[in-house]
């Protein structure tokens, strides 16, 4: 679980950062606060959903990075 979770988020990152762009996240939420994000590549309109803790693995390593692609936080 751990390495497809890690595997997921560098094929996000891999995929906006190859081309130096951030992706545009929608959070969808159902009943229960069962929450997921979608990813949309903004220029090829690829979608990646991930579930919270994916979603909050790729905020961490887009951070880590620190270069100008990946995701951004959702403001709160
Ligand atoms: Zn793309």
């Amino acid at each position: 679980m751990a390495s497809e979770q890690h595997s997921l988020v560098e094929t996000i990152l891999s995929h906006l950062c190859g081309k130096g762009i951030y992706g545009d996240v929608t959070e969808w939420c159902e009943m229960r606060h069962d929450c997921v994000y979608v990813v949309t590549c903004p220029e090829c309109n690829d979608t990646f959903t991930l579930v919270e803790d994916e979603y909050e693995a790729l905020v961490r390593r887009s951070e880590e990075v620190g270069l100008a692609c990946g995701i951004r936080p959702l403001p709160v």
